[in-house]
């Protein structure tokens, strides 16, 4: 075989792998169009960004926020609609299905968990953001933690002291703010958690959601993402919670 027609071998084999995939986003498309019910294995799907890939650059940069929300979260609606097809959680909501962690497939625990952590992230940062806290949030943290201040000190610390991958977390628990920190893709609204409450802030600190850029420098990854922190969102979180209360 010369070297022209090795390359063209190496191009059709190219093109018949992109037909290939091609025909697979397809048929995800048509699965997502059938009607509820007739296929269980298409119920969650990738919700939108609420902004461009680059738009919290320089903090957090695109390439990272493209593979974090195209790769990571859709794997993690794929992969839960999937552990929940044909169960008895099959037309349960996410809420539902995270509450009773301990009682579904591990892999509806981890995906579930994963869908809902990545949505709830994906909302409470947003670009030009950062500042301090803001409406009745800013007077809890302060009688909470004393400060502003101390209580970065202390989400920091959660942060940096989880082992191996994970999510630092402020709470509303028992009508009091506490920082507290999950393995994996837990959350605290898990009945399986240590420390149970409702997330009104939280920051993944997998490898994935800062390795491009930061490397193994988890430490500067936490203290840049406090500048993309959409304060409004997590004060209306805030809010939310006590109302549920
Ligand atoms: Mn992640």
């Amino acid at each position: 075989m010369d070297r022209r027609s090795f390359i063209g071998l190496g191009l059709s084999g190219f093109l018949i792998l992109k037909n290939k995939n091609l025909y697979a986003i397809n048929n995800h498309k048509s699965m997502l169009n059938k009607s509820k019910g007739e296929t269980m294995s298409s119920k969650f799907e990738l919700p939108p960004l609420p902004y461009a890939y680059d738009a919290l650059e320089p903090y957090i940069d695109k390439w990272t926020m493209e593979l974090h929300h195209t790769k990571h979260h859709q794997a993690y609606v794929n992969n839960l609609n999937k552990a929940i097809e044909g169960t008895e959680f099959a037309d349960k909501s996410l809420e539902e299905i995270i509450a009773n962690a301990s009682r579904i497939p591990v892999a509806a625990r981890n995906n579930g968990g994963g869908h809902w952590n990545h949505t709830f992230f994906w909302n409470i940062m947003k670009p030009n953001g950062g500042g301090f806290p803001v409406g009745e949030l800013a007077e809890a943290i302060n009688s909470t933690f004393g400060s502003f201040e101390n209580f970065k000190k202390l989400f920091f610390d959660s942060a940096m002291g989880r082992f191996g991958s994970g999510w630092a977390w402020l709470i509303a628990s028992d009508s009091k703010l506490v920082v507290a920190s999950t393995p994996n893709q837990d959350n605290p609204l898990m009945d399986l958690a240590e420390v149970r409450g409702i997330p009104i802030l939280g920051i993944d600190v997998w490898e994935h959601a800062y390795y491009l850029k930061y490397q193994n420098r988890r430490n500067e990854y936490i203290e840049n993402w406090w500048n993309v922190v959409n304060w409004d969102a997590v004060n209306q979180n805030f809010l939310k919670a006590k109302n549920k209360r």
